[in-house]
């Protein structure tokens, strides 16, 4: 199995549709398409590379008409993505293409009149974004031979993980904090594959997962968080494209993104520019927001502070599912945040939870922690001035309160109990 992996890396003999090779953020170096993650020369992070077409108006017209003719899923936009052409009649989950809700009501209240948007992602098929990242990550794996699936998660991935595995034919071994919500970890274990609870926090895990990879036990795992990282990250540009054509081929002027390492903002900020590039949306300002808990805020911390160093934290937050302490992306997601003019902030722990409950009240949308995390700080700039509200505006809802229910069942419940009686139903003064 290692030697498969090793010679398709040295070979450079896959095919993923348009990636060409692989590129070092910080140098710039060029490297084959193989299951790296670091720079050979400098071990700055490694991103996918692409020939893409020109974006002239003829081709832009032509690849808009193609996608807008494809599936009703993320491979619409496989022309943009490092998948084989063919990527859809392989067996994987098929995420993609949620729903953008109109929340009039939740602008409403938070006194938005530019327009404002749910991007939610709790429609995929384990609930949560990671499927996007995973679908990306499990044709990587098939094409460097590798057998098993594995990642370190702070919960949603590896659930995402665990079903793409199955519906693919991969063996999975997750790794997790030991302290998950049990919807999570019900989530994760019950797709049949191994999953395994680490003593220690996501950043244990992490950890622990590198030295897995490196060690003779780790030959022959696709870990898609880690060594399929460039890959895997490329998943969340299909937000930025769902979100744009969902608006007529607009950007939209601002967003506001959830933080946990931070590659989903990186890549919709990737995706959002590709699309400039190819001539499918008008070039025009937008800003990139981000949403930390106040409880796990190393890169919140950084942009007010005005540091370019992300300093790591030790997370202790209701948020799970973005309690990672030294996130990997932070610097880049500093710079974004600082180029296009937006912001990044957190809440603390009963915030998410009050914003949990107005976005379920005002929209009929169920957010689980993240969700919250991310309404509470979209309420936040908005009332510090930092978003504006007469300019478009999109969030993202990225998971299921279903899997969080922890998190609102202290304070919430029935608003009566009742004797099967209209009687009693009359006491109770609901009627
Ligand atoms: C993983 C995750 C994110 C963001 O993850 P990044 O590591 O920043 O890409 C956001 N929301 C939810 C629900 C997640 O599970
Ligand atoms: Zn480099």
């Amino acid at each position: 199995m290692a030697v498969q992996a090793v010679e398709s890396t040295s070979t450079s003999t896959v095919s993923l549709g348009p990636a060409a090779a692989l590129s070092c953020r910080e140098c710039g170096t060029r490297f084959p398409l193989g299951p790296i993650f670091a720079c050979q020369e400098c071990f700055g992070p490694l991103e996918v590379a692409y020939d893409l077409p020109s974006g002239g108006p003829s081709q832009a017209a032509a690849l808009k008409k193609r996608i807008e003719a494809g599936p009703d899923n993320i491979w619409r936009y496989a022309p943009l993505l490092p998948v084989p052409a063919d990527v859809a009649d392989k067996p994987n989950l098929n995420p993609g293409f949620t729903k953008l809700v109109k929340a009039d009501r939740l602008a409403a209240e938070l006194g938005v009149t530019g327009g404002l948007y749910v991007k939610d992602d709790s429609g995929n098929p384990t609930h949560s974004f990671k499927d996007r990242v995973v679908a990306i990550a499990v044709e990587a794996a098939r094409a460097f031979g590798f057998t098993t699936l594995s990642c370190s998660s702070t919960g949603n991935l590896a659930g995402a993980v665990g079903a793409a595995a199955r519906r693919a034919g991969f063996r999975s071994c997750v790794f997790i904090p030991h302290d998950l919500e049990a919807g999570k970890v019900v989530m994760a274990a019950v797709y049949g594959g191994d999953l395994v609870g680490i003593e220690g926090n996501y950043d244990d895990v992490n950890r622990f997962c590198s030295e897995l990879i490196g060690d003779p036990l780790g030959e022959g795992w696709g870990f898609v968080n880690v060594n399929l990282r460039p890959y895997y990250g490329e998943g969340s540009k299909t937000l930025a494209y769902e979100i744009c054509e969902q608006l007529g081929w607009e950007l939209p002027d601002q967003l506001v993104i959830p933080i946990a390492s931070g590659s989903q903002l990186t890549k919709i900020d990737k995706g959002l520019k590709e699309l400039i590039q190819l001539g499918l949306v008008e070039d025009k300002p937008y800003k990139i927001f981000g949403a930390q808990a106040e409880g796990c805020s190393p890169v919140s911390t950084a942009f007010k502070a005005g540091h370019d160093v992300v300093r790591p934290q030790k997370p202790n937050t209701i948020a799970k599912s973005l309690a990672i302490g030294n996130p990997a992306d932070g610097p880049y997601v500093l710079d974004i945040a600082r180029r296009t003019g937006g912001a990044v902030e957190d809440v603390n722990d009963e915030q998410v939870v009050d914003a949990i409950k107005l976005l379920a009240r005002t929209e009929g949308i169920f957010a689980e922690t993240a969700g919250g995390v991310t309404v509470g700080v979209t309420k936040k700039l908005i009332e510090n001035g930092q978003i504006d509200p007469a300019k478009s505006l999109v969030v993202l809802n990225t998971g299921d309160g279903l899997k969080t229910l922890d998190a609102v069942a202290p304070t919430t419940g029935p608003t009566a109990t009742i004797r099967p009686s209209l009687d009693s139903f009359r006491e109770a003064g609901l009627g």
